[in-house]
């Protein structure tokens, strides 16, 4: 593929200075990239949104002074178009990105948490891959509220949200399905991967603390860990699986994290 740098050639001036490039000759004009031996004239239009510039549209001839003010004008209408084409674009991305984050904390919300979890158990049974689930609770968050204020307990969640994205695969999700409850979703990770993921993630935890006015706040979790298909062989047994298992941990006594149990295939 052919690649010119957004400093390089008549694209380049045109989108630096976000004004039209027509050159009449390209093989008189040094600013010119060979792209292909046969090209003489060349114009570069700026795509401009707003005022950020955000690429060029280049129309290139074999016959030297190719374009004139007729053509210039017709390109010009057509780059407007795709700039508006392409803001419409970025915005609506922009916006239903936004749709699926929760705020406070920039995680997923539940709703893209249940719309990923079937997408990738489904990619799972296609390659026979294993897919690991965590659930994540905050430890006595109510005791937190309690003694040190409800910003405090939010501060909290805030940096549980912040460790769990730490050092993740791209493939990884991370979401916030509940107050105080995250749930990573790890494509391709098997049962005792996860469990050392799991197990990192509650030792940072146990190891952190807030500082909220000088006062250092500590904090823990527990995590259940359900992995496809070794403890259930579809999204809602995942996801009961994952939850009895945090459950466990809680009983447990906090601060710990927790499989499912194996089933027999079958
Ligand atoms: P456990 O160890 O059993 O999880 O104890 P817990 O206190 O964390 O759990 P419990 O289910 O008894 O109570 C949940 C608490 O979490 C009570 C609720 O007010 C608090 N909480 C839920 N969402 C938020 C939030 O967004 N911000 C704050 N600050 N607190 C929250
Ligand atoms: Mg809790």
């Amino acid at each position: 593929d052919l690649v010119i740098a957004v400093d390089q050639g008549l694209s380049g001036a045109a989108f630096r200075d976000r004004r039209i490039v027509n050159v009449t000759d390209v093989t008189k004009d040094d600013r010119y990239v060979l792209t292909a031996p046969d090209v003489r004239s060349e114009i570069a239009l700026p795509l401009v949104t707003g005022e950020a510039p955000v690429g060029v549209l280049l129309v290139s001839s074999t016959r030297t002074a190719a374009f004139g003010p007729d053509d210039e004008h017709v390109l010009t209408l057509f780059a407007d178009e795709l700039s508006a084409a392409i803001a419409n674009a970025r915005a609506y991305d922009a916006q239903r990105e936004a749709a699926l984050r929760d705020d406070r904390t920039g995680l997923y919300n539940h709703r893209y948490f249940r719309e990923a979890l079937e997408r990738e158990l489904a990619r799972a049974e296609r390659h026979g891959a294993a897919l690991s689930l965590l659930f994540i609770d905050l430890d006595d968050l109510k005791g937190i509220n309690d003694r040190y204020g409800h910003e405090a307990g939010d501060a909290v969640i805030q940096r549980v949200a912040k460790l769990m994205t730490r050092d993740r695969r791209r493939t990884d999700v991370a979401a916030r399905i509940g107050g105080e409850e995250f749930a990573l979703l790890l494509p391709e990770t098997p049962q005792a991967d996860a469990l050392a993921i799991a197990e990192r993630l509650r030792a940072d935890a146990a190891l952190d603390a807030i500082d909220v006015s000088g006062e250092r706040i500590a904090f823990t979790i527990s995590v259940g860990v359900a992995t496809f298909p070794d403890s259930a062989r579809d999204a809602s047994s995942l996801r009961r699986e994952a939850d009895m298992a945090l459950y466990a941990a809680k009983r447990a006594g906090r601060d710990r994290v927790a499989a499912a149990p194996r089933r027999s295939r079958g």
